[in-house]
């Protein structure tokens, strides 16, 4: 027999699968320091769901710290401060530090100086600042043309210093400030320049170099006031003389007219109306080529000592110049403080002399060229006993 089995479906019924399908969502965000949740649920719409939701933990995030430090209180004078690093997320903090009291903050010592030039004396003032009060001043110079440091005042409470100007100098001052505490601080140098003193008598010439025949004027300058008076000297040192040109009158010019070759050496006497006398630097003139000035002359002698009645031979001999020599032998006795004339110009250049008496000599000999330009000799000693 047949066996049928009929599978009975009740209507409105049908048998599907369901396959779960899930969607997750955040339902609670993880922080610094808690869990988060998150919830998965089921969207399948088949068949029938036997889990619709189930959830995960989210792990706690951790805090993120800064590395660098956030001052959380200010230290002051007297109280201490903290710092800490801060969580970028939260308001967490981390390696809380403290920070030490600043104390009292001193001011660093600091010193101003100035000066003030009246006629004769300089005034310098300092001012000091900061440190510890109690301030003592000393006041020191360089004087840079002598490359010399001097004391001008030691250190003392004083914070002024006149100082009274003196040489000509390049100088620089300098004020130290020392404070309660000995610290010790120099100011800035402050300069001070004395020019040498002007010439309180000068003479000017109309020319450096004038031809013989030609007029020379010099003039005379002074700062010693009114009611002066000028005398005009010359000095030939070719010949070793002195000439008065002016005697002192209120002319304070004179007008020379050159003579022979050679260098001239003008002076100016000045005499104030106290009777003063001051004399001017020399005023050196040229006159002609200078040629004059190359002439010279070499003169020998054959014996430094002698007795009464030897003869002493004298040798010259003209150099430079223009050819044409004569010669003249002067002696002066040092004894009788006379001088005397041995041999007149003349062409002769070897001069005898017979010593007369004793004593000490000095011979010179002059030599003139054929420009008439004259020249003396180096002095030649000779010293005669009995
Ligand atoms: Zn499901
Ligand atoms: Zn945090």
């Amino acid at each position: 027999m047949n066996l049928f089995y009929m599978i009975y479906t009740p209507s409105g019924t049908s048998e599907t699968t369901h396959t779960h399908k899930y969607e997750s969502k955040i339902t609670k965000q993880a922080t610094c320091t808690e869990t988060g949740v998150l919830t998965y649920t089921c969207t399948s719409t088949t068949g029938t769901c036997d889990k619709k939701t189930y959830t995960e933990t989210i792990p706690a995030t951790g805090h993120k710290f800064s590395t660098e430090w956030t001052v959380d209180v200010e230290a002051t004078e007297t109280t201490p401060g903290s710092k800490s690093h801060h969580c970028t997320v939260c308001d967490a903090k981390t390696d809380v530090t403290v920070i030490p009291a600043t104390g009292t903050v001193e001011k660093p010592l600091t010193i101003t100086a100035s000066k003030t030039e009246a006629d004769k004396t300089v005034t310098f003032t300092a001012k000091a600042a900061g440190g510890k009060e109690g301030y003592t001043y000393k006041f020191i110079v360089y004087n840079k043309t002598t490359g010399t440091w001097g004391l001008v005042q030691n250190y003392s409470s004083k914070n002024t210093c006149t100082w009274t100007k003196g040489s000509a100098g390049d100088r620089y001052f300098y004020v130290d400030v020392k404070d309660a505490a000995g610290n010790v601080v120099r100011s800035e140098a402050l300069n001070v320049k004395i020019d040498a003193a002007t010439p309180k008598v000068t003479l000017t010439g109309s020319s450096e170099t004038v031809n013989a025949g030609a007029k020379l004027t010099l003039t005379a300058q002074t700062t010693l006031g009114s009611g002066c008076t000028y005398k005009f000297i010359i000095f030939n040192p070719s010949t070793n003389q002195w000439f008065k040109l002016q005697d002192f009158s209120s002319s304070n010019t004179f007008t020379w007219t050159a003579g022979s070759d050679g260098t001239r050496l003008f002076y100016v006497d000045v005499k104030d109306a106290d009777g003063n006398v001051t004399r001017s630097k020399a005023l050196n003139v040229t006159i002609g080529n200078g040629s004059a000035n190359w002439l010279s002359v070499k003169a020998t002698v054959s014996s430094n000592t002698s007795k009464t009645g030897d003869k002493i031979t004298f040798t010259a001999e003209g150099v430079g110049g223009k050819a044409g020599y004569t010669y003249k032998m002067v002696v002066y006795n040092k004894t009788t403080k006379i001088w005397g004339l041995v041999q007149n110009f003349s062409s002769n250049n070897t001069i005898t002399w017979t010593a007369g008496t004793a004593g000490d000599r000095e011979f010179y000999i002059d030599v003139k060229d054929a420009d008439g330009n004259v020249a003396r000799s180096a002095v030649m000693n000779v010293t005669t006993t009995k």
